[in-house]
Formats: C-alpha cells, structure tokens, sequence
C-alpha cells in the first residue's frame, strides 16, 4: 500500500504511519528507516489533511460529526458556544474554521481531548489559542506536555504549544453541562492508550469513544502509551454498557455514525482474534509465525481494508496476549 492510497483513504491518521511503513517495505523496518519513512508520513498527512475537505454530518440536539481532518470530530452548538470533542490536525485550520463558522457564529468555548494521538489533538493550539477551555484526562496531559516516544514507529512527538495543553485534567470522571447537555466524561483505564475516555452527550444519547472503536477496520493500538488489546476489550464492554440500541455513537476512525449493534461486532471480532492469536503464541509461535497463520483470514474481508492490515493487526494483538 502506497502513501498516496493510505492518505485517499478515510480517517488516516498518526496511528497509521506503522503499518504504512510496514506496508512499504514487506517487513519492519530497521529504526533508520523508520525513522525518516514516519517523519516523511507526517509530512505527507499534513499536506493532505491541508487540503481535504471537511464532511459534516448532522446527528440530533445540534451536534455535528466533522469528518477529513484526523480523528472523528464532534461539535455540539449552543448558547454556550461550539463544544468540540478533539480538535484534529492543525493544518487543518482554514477549513475547520469556515465549518465551524457555518454551524455558530459562536466561538469555541471548550475542547475535549479523547486521547493524545496527533490526529485528535494536534488542533488543539490554534483553538485553545481563541481563549477555548481544554479538557482531558491526566495522561493525555502527560502525552502532550514531553517527548513522546511511539515505539512501532520509532518516532518522537515534540510537545504541543502551551496553548495547546489541556489545563483542566481529572483521572477518573468529570462532567459538565453545556449547551442543554449533560456532558459526562469518563476515563477508561489502559485502552487504545491509558488516557482514552468516552464523552456521553446525555439529552442527545450521543456517545463519542474515541480511538476505543473504529468502525469497520482493524484498529491500531498504541502501546508504547499504555494500550493494550485486552484493554481494547474492556473499552468496547464499557462502550456497550454504555449505550443502547437508540445511541449514536461516535467512532474514533471509520464510518463516523455508529450504533450498538456495530460496535458489538467490532468486540466479538477483537474477542475472536484475540483468542485466536492467544492460541497460537501459546503453541510457542513466534510473531512472524503467528502472522503466518493468518488468525485474522475469517475477518480481513470486512475489517482489513484499512491501513492496519491483518498483519499489523496480528502483531498488535500478539504483544498484549
Ligand atoms: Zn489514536
């Protein structure tokens, strides 16, 4: 898979940059390569995030799911001003801005932060920049404020502008009201990494997960950070026991509108795979021979067209089990 399809293709983003390189090469790389294959994909995912257009899609309650630039983006729109949950990339900006300006003449009075990931905060400066409120968990405060080393791709994050760094953090929840929302904010525990949390949006029944769900691919998961696939599997219960068949919820990645059913099939298949790969390192497989027997093959039509491939994929699940 070429840079160029990875960047076509919906909702890429840092996590992506892996299983590209892994993509571009038949194997790992040494840390050289790496290195300057990662600092060219972000290079190469600003310029399109540059450039691609914003798609919205509008739920219930004034809330909009703003698609193209990074992560899911979601903006409730208020007498209190525009509520984002992750702000995407900053380069960006023009576009967001011009959508966000369609949905409000209000400015952006808070942000949340689903997680630290490049690809859902990296706006984060130029909007906390126009006085908007940051909030996230602690870990991603942590994330955003050092050097932030992502093994699989053997790549350092700087830290983010001051004005960028979430000031208001909690550990385990946090709510608030805005907007005739009842927003209540709770930290998973180690996930996608160990500063993931959910945002319930309550009179709406709107449910954004952040990178815990990504809506028909196989999801990347960063353990350099805290993540791990049984975390994964705990995220998606938390998920499932927090929704109903009326919730819409919001993926991190993927076909933005999600619901219960959706990301019930996305857990059987992390539980299946799990199990699967599970099995085999306890054979005594080593990692490329556990990729070798493909415990992925019942699920790659449907789940691994994305830049995770069942490869990666395997090799994520392989170093949590
Ligand atoms: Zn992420």
């Amino acid at each position: 898979m070429t840079s160029e399809h990875m960047l076509s293709r919906r909702g890429f983003c840092l996590c992506c940059m892996g299983a590209a390189s892994f993509a571009a090469t038949g194997g790992w790389m040494s840390p050289r390569e790496a290195y300057a294959e990662a600092r060219g994909l972000v290079s190469l995912i600003k310029d399109s995030a540059a450039k691609s257009v914003i798609a919205t899609h509008k739920l219930r309650n004034d809330i909009t799911i703003l698609e193209g630039s990074g992560g899911n983006v979601a903006v409730s729109a208020g007498k209190d001003g525009l509520v984002m949950v992750d702000a995407g990339i900053s380069v960006s900006r023009p576009q967001m801005t011009q959508t966000l300006s369609a949905l409000s003449s209000e400015p952006v009075t808070h942000l949340i932060n689903t997680h630290w990931h490049f690809d859902h905060a990296d706006g984060n400066a130029w909007i906390g920049e126009g006085g908007a409120k940051i909030i996230a968990h602690e870990n991603t405060r942590k994330y955003l404020s050092q050097v932030q080393r992502v093994e699989d791709w053997d790549y350092n994050f700087v830290p983010l502008e001051r004005s960028g760094v979430p000031k208001h953090v909690f550990s385990k929840e946090h709510s608030l009201k805005l907007n005739g929302q009842s927003l209540a904010m709770k930290h998973y525990g180690p996930a996608h990494t160990d500063g993931d949390i959910s945002v319930m949006f309550g009179e709406a029944d709107v449910l954004h997960v952040g990178d815990t769900y990504w809506n028909g691919i196989y999801p990347f998961i960063d353990y350099s950070t805290g993540g791990s696939i049984d975390g994964m599997i705990a995220a998606s219960d938390a998920n499932l026991a927090a929704s109903t068949g009326k919730t819409i919820i919001i993926p991190g990645h993927g076909n933005p509108v999600s619901n219960r059913a959706e990301l019930q099939e996305f857990r059987d298949m992390l539980v299946s795979i799990r199990e699967n790969v599970a099995a085999l390192k306890r054979q005594g497989r080593s990692r490329d021979e556990a990729v070798a027997a493909k415990p992925t093959a019942s699920f790659d039509a449907k789940w691994g067209n994305f830049v995770i491939d069942p490869g990666f994929f395997t090799r994520l699940v392989y170093a949590g089990v």
